[in-house]
């Protein structure tokens, strides 16, 4: 069990639709609504958990993904909180997971959205500058999106309408005070836009930036290119917001965020709960633990290609358990795979040919080069 939590509502083993309240010590109480998230597959987060924070001003951070909306406002109802009550909405960054549920939320209560200043530019629609003339109709932040058309178009349309009309009060980089003990801070990475929420010394929501039992995905700083147009020109530097270097940087700055508030309850977007039972997260120990993931990670993949040079899916391949690679699991594994392989490019470890097969250049820098960013 986690300290201060007080369950509600019983979910199921994965914790789909639980009720948690957390009573902190200066009376601050805030609701844990995790709600149903699952595209099938191998690849299962568990539940988005969504939080009400009934602070001064009250606030919702997330929306579920696409279709949890009214759920989410029916399991708020629940536990006795009004959309009524709450100021605002504030997305934690701009993965369907989190604000796919805004579509039925806004509709139903016309709350405030905030969300950092780059989901404000990412879930426009651009059709000039899309990649493909089949995602002229996407928001910026889809377009890089692998998922096939009979996915999209039976789950997506909706969504994307919904975004594009959306007001934004934007939120900007760096440390943002919301309140008087409500700060935000901009840790990207795992998504150019990712925003964490500290609740003065006692809470600190971190949507995907930090997750217990498995490791958040990195962004690939190459999705900068596809964007830039778009972000321009506010934001012009790729490594500053996208790619591994930059989530080993964030992941930093919550180190650095527990030492300065070493008591805080970590509450993050999935698997706080999950498979029967609760996952903890001490806050330094769960960033050491992840940069040394990532680590241990660019030594396998230097390994592989010790051998000889090899394309991000065969790599991904020897890498990844078979299950894992079953159906749009392979293009989730490349992907992971080459945001490894740009960061060791940067540390001279490997280098990419013309062909983009990768290859090792015997050296093996990364370790210190993660160690100095
Ligand atoms: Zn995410
Ligand atoms: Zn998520």
């Amino acid at each position: 069990m986690i300290e201060h939590a007080e369950v509600i509502h019983r979910g199921d083993r994965s914790g789909n639709e639980m009720a948690v309240r957390f009573r902190l010590p200066s009376g601050l109480e805030i609701y844990g609504l995790p709600t149903k998230n699952f595209y099938g597959g191998h690849w299962d987060l568990g539940p988005t958990w969504n939080y009400a924070v009934l602070a001064d001003r009250p606030f919702l951070v997330d929306a579920g993904k696409f279709g949890q909306g009214n759920r989410l406002l029916a399991m708020m109802k629940a536990v006795s909180i009004s959309d009524t009550d709450l100021d605002f909405v504030l997305i934690s960054h701009s993965h369907e997971d989190h604000d796919g549920g805004l579509a039925e939320l806004i509709e139903a209560t016309q709350l405030d959205v905030k969300a950092h200043a780059i989901y404000d530019h990412l879930i426009r629609q651009y059709p000039a500058q899309s990649p493909e003339v089949k995602k002229k109709d996407f928001p910026a932040k889809c377009w890089h999106c692998f998922m096939p058309e009979s996915f999209y178009s039976k789950n997506c349309f909706e969504y994307h309408r919904v975004l594009q009309g959306l007001t934004v009060n934007v939120i900007g980089n760096g440390q943002t005070q919301l309140g008087p003990d409500v700060h935000t801070y901009h840790l990207p990475g795992h998504s150019p836009d990712c925003l964490a929420v500290r609740l003065g010394d006692e809470a600190l929501i971190v949507g995907d930036i930090i997750l217990p039992d498995i490791s958040p995905w990195p962004t690939r700083k190459a999705m900068f290119d596809e964007v830039a147009q778009v972000i321009r020109p506010a934001y012009t530097d790729a490594a500053a917001i996208f790619g591994l270097s930059c989530y080993i940087q964030s992941l930093k700055k919550l180190i650095r965020i527990a030492h300065d508030h070493p008591e805080l309850l970590v509450l993050p977007a999935h698997r706080l709960y999950y498979n029967d039972r609760w996952n903890p997260v001490d806050l330094a120990s769960r960033a050491r633990q992840l940069l040394a993931h990532h680590i241990e990670r660019c030594g396998a993949i230097v390994q592989i290609l010790n051998s000889k040079p090899k394309a991000a899916e065969e790599i991904a391949a020897e890498y990844f358990e078979d299950r894992l690679l079953e159906g749009y699991g392979i293009l989730m594994a490349a992907n992971e795979i080459i945001s490894h392989c740009e960061l060791l490019m940067e540390s001279g470890d490997v280098i990419r040919k013309d062909d983009n097969r990768y290859a090792a250049s015997g050296g093996t820098q990364f370790e210190t080069h993660i160690q100095n960013l």
